[in-house]
């Protein structure tokens, strides 16, 4: 005979380890569940860090026009290339980065063109860390400079074959001659995952003291995880005053949630692409940085982009590539606010939408669609 179940008031489990409610207690932030993510006060999203760091603090540089002319299928003429940086002003983007004037003579004139448009987004133009590029950078009209060096220890054998001093001289004269020329500079380590942190750490240091706007990490193989991001960034915020610009690349998937992580950590500067297009398989997307960070604080990110055109943007460049979105994309995606009828006995999605998403899709001009399941 087996003994019939006690009712459930009457079970007694013994509990090992710590209390719960004091480690909930002891994480600072109350215990409040986030219920309305896209409607509720901020004050009420108990495990969001949208206080933390810079994610509520921050500004885009968009390189669709540099990294994204590396992707496989990129061939931007000039009007193109006028759509795409008019549309990311339209946006409302804070940086446009252009490819180096000193790659071709038609780059140069492009990023003359672009410069003449007189867009809210500040031009910036991505160079190698080295004079002659530099001087051809400052005559194109360009709101700022974003020099780059490989300060890995395989780049610095393999790439450009200049130890640590070479790099820190050089850098020091092109970051002064740029800003004799009244233009912001970031100095950018190329490979910075994989480079020696006492290297990193000096020369961005050097860079800062001598007035750099901005220094840059870059996780250029796409190999840094989100705890590696947020150590690297955090120790790198200890050490020198200067804004921080972090380019992540998507290899192994991680460019969104880096790109978060390093804005917690005291990253202000973030590079996106369009779709994400870029060498290999590209850097953190556009939209879903965006649609991540709107989840963080939909207030903020709503104030600061024209969220609706968005999907216009997307379909612009996916046009100029000749890639189709995938429907699964962030926000755009034609399935991203579909739901499916029919595995609920009441559909919640159809008296509280909000149970099931994270975005309101009204924000962002898109609009949710409720599929039915035919019975079977
Ligand atoms: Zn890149």
């Amino acid at each position: 005979m087996f003994a019939p179940h006690p009712p459930p008031d009457m079970v007694q489990v013994p509990i090992d380890g710590p209390d719960v409610t004091e480690v909930v207690a002891s994480l600072g932030f109350g215990h409040t569940l986030q219920r309305r993510p896209f409607s509720a006060d901020p004050e009420r999203l108990s495990f969001s860090s949208y206080k933390q760091g810079n994610v509520a603090n921050f500004s885009i540089i968009d390189s669709t026009l540099r990294e994204g002319e590396q992707f496989a299928n990129a061939f931007f003429d000039t009007q193109t290339k006028i759509r795409i940086a008019k549309a990311l002003d339209a946006f409302g983007v804070e940086y446009i980065e252009l490819t180096s004037p000193a790659a071709s003579e038609q780059s140069r004139r492009d990023c003359e063109e672009i410069c003449k448009l007189g867009l809210n987004a500040k031009v910036l133009t991505h160079i190698r860390c080295h004079m002659d590029d530099a001087r051809i950078a400052v005559d194109t009209g360009v709101d700022g400079v974003n020099v780059v060096i490989g300060t890995s220890s395989f780049l610095q054998e393999f790439s450009h074959g200049k130890d640590i001093a070479y790099i820190t001289k050089t850098a020091i004269e092109v970051i002064e001659f740029v800003k004799s020329k009244g233009l912001e500079i970031r100095f950018s380590s190329e490979d910075s995952f994989r480079s020696d942190l006492v290297d990193l750490l000096s020369i961005y240091q050097t860079v800062d003291r001598i007035g750099v706007n901005r220094v840059g990490i870059a996780d250029t193989i796409g190999c840094a995880n989100p705890r590696q991001v947020y150590e690297l960034v955090r120790t790198l915020r200890g050490v020198i005053s200067c804004d921080i610009e972090i380019h992540l690349h998507n290899d192994t998937g991680m460019a969104i949630a880096n790109a978060y992580c390093a804005l917690e950590a005291g990253a202000t500067h973030i590079d996106t692409t369009v779709l994400g297009i870029g060498e290999r398989n590209g850097i953190t997307p556009l939209g879903g940085l965006v649609g991540c960070l709107y989840a963080a604080n939909p207030e903020y990110v709503k104030d600061k982009y024209n969220l609706p055109m968005l999907r216009e943007l997307e379909d612009l460049v996916a046009q100029a590539v000749e890639v189709k979105a995938p429907p699964m994309n962030y926000i755009t995606g034609s399935c991203a606010f579909t739901h499916t009828a029919g595995f609920y006995p009441h559909p919640p999605t159809l008296s509280n939408p909000a149970i099931f998403e994270v975005v309101n899709p009204e924000d962002f001009g898109m609009t949710r669609r409720i599929r039915s399941v035919p019975a079977v």
